[in-house]
């Protein structure tokens, strides 16, 4: 490689630039956890790497800056934050608000998805849907109607709200669904257009159909089985 050819003093400036880099960012972009293709057909590699190299990574970029300025980003957990916006000084609620929002709202989408595990609901979580749906189709149907009547960008969910029922919602821009003082996350669904559009073009509910075959029912049944972290 082109790289064991270069002077020993430019391979540690290298290395020593990228330490110094590393130990500065507070917030760090994390891995998808699999391969960029692995979700095809239904995702492909193209969206996701923008979604995540470009996307995520520019809320990320965004904390490392507004944590100068708020340094509670570094010291509280994200749910914590964003569960009590309107406690974050009113200067920099917005950049908390979208910033975080995103970084916490996509790690969880990463998460959510998988080429693997379980392929659908089961146990606690296959009974509360079916009590509070009558079905997982039924479920999937009322997520994805809350996607697709999103205006403009957003998120579709299922939660469990303050009152403990199972309830499909969405929420605007990089809102989460913290701030309404949600019992449990179990999934949430990327419903702004870079999520999508590659692929899909202007047909979301193309998109919402075909993301449930990505959905890793493991880590919904764990999502639904403890607080949000
Ligand atoms: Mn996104």
């Amino acid at each position: 490689m082109a790289l064991g050819f270069l002077p020993s003093l430019g391979r540690e400036r290298f290395i020593v630039g990228n330490a110094h880099a590393e130990t500065q960012a507070v917030f760090k972009l994390p891995d998808l956890g699999y391969p960029f293709e692995a979700l095809e057909p239904h995702i492909d590699s193209q969206t996701l790497h923008l979604h995540h190299d470009r996307h995520h990574a520019a809320a990320v970029a965004g904390l490392n800056v507004l944590v100068e300025k708020y340094p509670d980003l570094a010291k509280k957990s994200a749910v914590a934050i964003l569960s009590e916006l309107d406690k974050v000084q009113e200067a920099v609620r917005a950049g908390v608000r979208n910033n975080l929002g995103s970084h916490w709202n996509h790690s969880f989408y990463w998460d959510i998805m998988t080429p693997g595990g379980a392929k659908e609901a089961a146990g606690d979580l296959r009974s509360a849907i079916d009590a509070a749906f009558g079905s997982v189709a039924n479920m999937m149907d009322k997520v994805n109607a809350a996607g697709v009547t999103r205006l403009g960008s957003g998120w579709a969910w299922l939660v469990v709200d303050k009152r403990g029922e199972l309830q499909a919602i969405s929420t605007q821009n990089q809102d989460t669904p913290l701030e309404q003082g949600v019992r449990r996350v179990v999934l949430a669904v990327d419903v702004w257009e870079h999520a999508y559009y590659l692929k899909y073009q202007n047909k979301r509910s193309d998109y919402l159909k075909a993301w449930w075959n990505t959905v890793n029912w493991d880590k919904a049944a764990s999502n639904f089985a403890r607080a949000p972290a």
